[in-house]
């Protein structure tokens, strides 16, 4: 067979870009045409229906057997109309990826005729045979059944002609197996917290909404390009290739023009999203060549998790019509930026008011520094969570890659909010109360808006950063699900202002007035989670040392990084709050361990083989046409002119034998390791020796065959190169 990458490089160069057919409707006029939105919920629906529905959507209220029956029959008769033929409970399993199994509506009956159905029960709850999903443990094989059950909060859409019902999905002994489950209880706590304290300042307050807008990056690659690389299409990533001579250095690739052929993708991806209500906003090159961004406007957290589940899959499947494949993974190339998934996360009231929003006046300024304070004091206290909810193979690569944030967590929240937290941190100054029972606290200190509004200083480098009006997550890898972020941000911070009510009515029964109470309470978070504000380079070789010295962690690997999910603290916050017992931490931490340890077994083989089939014997090959040559000119030369002409030869013959030699020789030593490492039984212990013994012999082997890439004759590499695949075609 000819050279695989030339046949690929050919296809690709003869791509025409696709051309899309756009609606001939405004955009507001098919944004969520897919969805069971409020609109087609007041068509579809009883009125009573409907009120039971957004009571469900709105306060939780559960819905009965009776109604569920009349919503699914308005459900059904709208997707039908809308040319579903099959319907699916959508839910989010520990792969991290969705799960589906469709039934079509149709059912027979008598006289060879089928009619469509679809009952409550079938909108409500479904027994799918959940034996093969992980489960880290929970469900034994004996009792494989597991439960979905309809979250009425994000609504149903249709995608490929199928209902899909976003559910949660636990086992027969009601224990979680997805991450919605958990997440839904986590927007419960912090809700419910939340309240409770807004209560201090504003009784209207009734309900708080988490917020997230996440940015997903993405690499796009030709489709034959990527099938040419076994390493990208068995692991999402390039184990080999020597960097690009030009590559991001120019830094002419950021905001600059979109390439048509990526344009026409994004904007049939973004049709398909917005008909199916994901509310994608922006569009732009990332960094380094090929890679791009898109973020939507911020929703509920449950609903923006979800939705952007889905613009994960709608990314994978429309890049096909387009004869793309899509990378979400962290670090698909070496040497250049890996690919993350910012995670934009606030608080939002029942009247619309932003809770890290300043307001105008002093009140609500404390407001606002009691939910910035209790923000970064929750972060302080669970940074370890936080780095283990991030951790997995492909983030290991981009974590503190220079590009991305570094593995210690710590938060930013800019030059004039430190100068204003120091002032009250130092503060003698007692609470005055004004003739209105207001009080004047905050009219010593700097205007808070005026602050902000200056505050243009945005620290890129921070994994959690206050950016105006919000936290940044930074650290998010671009392939997880936003979920573990959402149900740790919101629970911490839940658990975090529980205490800091009782803190503050603990003073407030010592006969401390309110508002001086929030301040003391205040203070003393202040001073206690200093050691996690950083305002430096979070880059730096100094913030290493300087964070050491400051007690905060620093886990650069997966395995250990992962320990903090069942720590004591971590279990105590979890079961507290009635979000997962200990039990499910210690399943979900099983699960992640066994995930590490299969990628990088992965990886491993996939790297061993294609050193041994792929390049050694072309590389011998090439050696062999040297030798030849040499034997050739040996034949035509007269010893002397011979002796000189070949040395370059010879030189390039003698490489070419040392690196397959230690090309062999690494392969060799690492699949020992790995029969060490296979032989262990214990998860954590294995995870461990795959990361210590196994893995480092990856860089060993790849630092060979990229050298042997730059020698070995263009015409016979067989992987297509960094230059071919990172620029458009
Ligand atoms: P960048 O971080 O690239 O400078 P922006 O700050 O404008 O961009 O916003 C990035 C993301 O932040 C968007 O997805 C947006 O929806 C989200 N975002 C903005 N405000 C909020 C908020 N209050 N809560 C959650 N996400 C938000
Ligand atoms: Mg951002």
């Amino acid at each position: 067979m000819d050279n695989i990458r030339f046949i690929a490089l050919q296809t690709a160069m003869c791509r025409t870009q696709k051309s899309v057919s756009f609606p001939d409707k405004k955009a507001s006029e098919y944004f969520g045409e897919l969805t069971f939105n409020e609109p087609a919920m007041r068509e579809y629906l009883t009125e009573e229906a409907f009120q039971k529905v957004m009571n469900a959507i709105e306060k939780g209220i559960k819905i009965d057997r009776g109604i569920a029956d009349q919503v699914a029959a308005g459900i059904k008769s709208w997707a039908i109309n809308n040319g579903a033929t099959h319907y699916t409970h959508w839910f989010l399993p520990l792969t991290g990826a969705t799960a589906e199994k469709h039934d079509a509506f149709i059912d027979p009956v008598e006289g060879g005729e089928g009619i469509e159905k679809f009952r409550g029960i079938e909108l409500t709850q479904q027994e799918p045979d959940a034996s093969s999903f992980p489960s880290g443990g929970i469900r034994s094989t004996f009792e494989a059944r597991g439960y979905t059950a309809w979250d009425p909060t994000s609504p149903a859409f249709i995608m490929d002609r199928t209902l899909c019902i976003p559910t949660v999905f636990v086992s027969y002994t009601g224990e979680a197996l997805d991450y919605k489950t958990p997440l839904l209880k986590a927007l419960y706590a912090i809700d419910k917290a939340a309240v409770d304290v807004c209560q201090y300042f504003d009784k209207d307050i009734t309900k708080v909404f988490a917020t997230l807008g996440w940015e997903q990056e993405y690499f796009l690659v030709d489709e034959a390009l990527f099938q040419a690389r076994p390493d990208l299409m068995l692991t999402g990533r390039t184990l080999f290739g020597h960097s690009s001579a030009k590559d991001q250095q120019l830094e002419d690739h950021y905001f600059g023009t979109i390439p048509q052929r990526a344009m026409a993708f994004m904007q049939e991806f973004e049709l398909e999203a917005h008909r199916l209500g994901v509310p994608v906003k922006t569009r732009h090159n990332e960094v380094a060549p090929n890679q791009f961004e898109c973020a939507p406007v911020f929703e509920e957290a449950n609903l923006s998790v979800d939705h952007n589940q889905l613009l994960m899959h709608l990314l994978e499947k429309i890049a096909k019509r387009h004869h793309f494949t899509v990378l979400l993974h962290e670090k698909p190339f070496a040497g250049v930026n890996g690919s993350g998934k910012h995670s934009n996360w606030s608080l939002k009231t029942n009247s619309g008011e932003n809770l890290l929003s300043p307001g105008r006046t002093p009140k609500s300024n404390l407001r606002f520094l009691t939910f910035l304070v209790n923000t970064v004091k929750a972060v302080y206290e669970h940074a370890d969570l936080i780095r283990a909810i991030i951790a997995s193979p492909g983030n290991d690569h981009r974590l503190g890659g220079n590009e991305a944030p570094p593995a210690i967590v710590s938060a930013f929240i800019g030059a004039q909010l430190t100068q204003l937290l120091n002032m009250i941190e130092t503060s003698t100054k007692k609470v005055r109360i004004d003739s209105n029972g207001d009080t004047e606290l905050l009219k010593d200190f700097p205007k808070i808006p005026e602050i902000l509004l200056d505050n243009t200083d945005r620290n890129r480098t921070s994994p959690f950063a206050f950016t105006g009006d919000k936290f940044e997550f930074r650290a998010v890898g671009s392939s997880h699900t936003c979920a573990p972020a959402m149900i740790t941000i919101n629970l911490i911070v839940a658990d975090q202002l529980m205490k800091f009510k009782k803190d503050v009515d603990a003073l407030i029964g010592k006969k401390v007035r309110k508002d001086n109470a929030i301040f003391q309470v205040l203070k003393k978070y202040i001073k206690e989670s200093k050691p996690i504000r950083f305002e430096g380079n979070n880059y730096s070789e100094e913030w290493v040392t300087e964070a050491a010295k400051r007690g905060l962690s620093n886990h650069n690997n997966t395995p250990d990084a992962l320990k903090a999910m069942t720590s004591k603290k971590t279990v105590r916050l979890f079961a507290d709050n009635n979000v997962l017992s200990e039990r499910e931490l210690e399943a979900r931490y099983e699960i992640k361990l066994e995930h590490y340890t299969k990628k990088i077994q992965i990886e491993s083989r996939v790297l061993g083989d294609l050193s041994m089939n792929h390049i050694i014997p072309i590389a011998i090959k090439y050696q062999n046409t040297l030798i030849d040559n040499v034997k050739g000119l040996k034949q035509v030369l007269d010893y002397q002119t011979y002796g000189k002409l070949s040395h370059n030869q010879m030189e390039t013959i003698t490489e070419i034998s040392e690196h397959v030699d230690k090309i062999k020789t690494f392969v060799h030593k690492m699949i020992e390791a790995r029969k060490v490492a296979n032989r262990i039984d214990d998860i954590v212990e294995k995870s461990h020796t795959y990361c210590k013994q196994v893995y480092p012999f990856f860089s060993e082997i790849r630092t060979h065959v990229d050298k042997l890439e730059m020698l070995v004759d263009d015409e016979l590499w067989p992987l297509p190169k960094y230059r071919e695949l990172l620029f458009m075609r």
